[in-house]
């Protein structure tokens, strides 16, 4: 058997070499109203903001060694999750890179947490990011919810920055005191 290749291109047989963990594996939780906690795996610079810009520009093959590292930020006190989701993107952002990270991402997660992973919203923006307003733009994505959850559902997102995304996606499960919302993000531009 062929080792798996990590980022760098060593071959191991993990999907992160130790180097490579030991250099991205950055955990830092964040505080967000709504959230039992949020998580990133680590600062959204230098080598991180490198792999986000990558997966952003279309290469989905570090997606398998991207999600193993948000596995790992993961505290081995969190709590055992029910389930995976993720926050969809804009149409625009999807459509760039042909794929959905958040989608890929959370699978793989799923996959290592050993939980199912479903769709939970849909976009509604109605216009790109690029052309709403300043002022329209801070609200941040509109979504709509396609079905009712319950139990210890984690959430993935991309990269953090004001925390407006993830505050309008609980918005929509408000007031559930049967549903306990984690989320888990590639980096925190925060
Ligand atoms: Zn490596």
């Amino acid at each position: 058997m062929f080792g798996v290749q990590c980022l760098c291109g060593n071959t191991g047989d993990g999907l992160l070499c130790g180097q490579c963990e030991k250099e991205l594996l950055r955990p830092i939780s964040i505080y967000l109203g709504g959230y039992e906690s949020v998580r990133a795996t680590g600062s959204y610079e230098n080598r991180l903001k490198e792999l986000v810009l990558e997966l952003k520009s279309g290469n989905r093959s570090i997606i398998p060694a991207i999600s193993a590292l948000m596995f790992r930020s993961l505290h081995e006190r969190y709590p055992r999750f029910d389930a995976v989701t993720w926050i969809p993107p804009s149409k625009r952002g999807h459509r760039q890179r042909g794929f959905d990270q958040s989608q890929l991402l959370a699978q793989q997660i799923a996959n290592l947490l050993d939980v199912q992973c479903f769709r939970t919203v849909r976009r509604t923006d109605k216009a790109s990011q690029h052309s709403r307003s300043r002022v329209n733009r801070n609200l941040g994505p509109t979504f709509r919810k396609l079905r009712e959850v319950k139990g210890s559902l984690l959430v993935v997102d991309d990269v953090i920055t004001t925390g407006v995304t993830l505050r309008r996606y609980q918005q929509l499960f408000k007031g559930q005191a049967d549903l306990k919302l984690t989320a888990l993000c590639m980096a925190s531009a925060n």
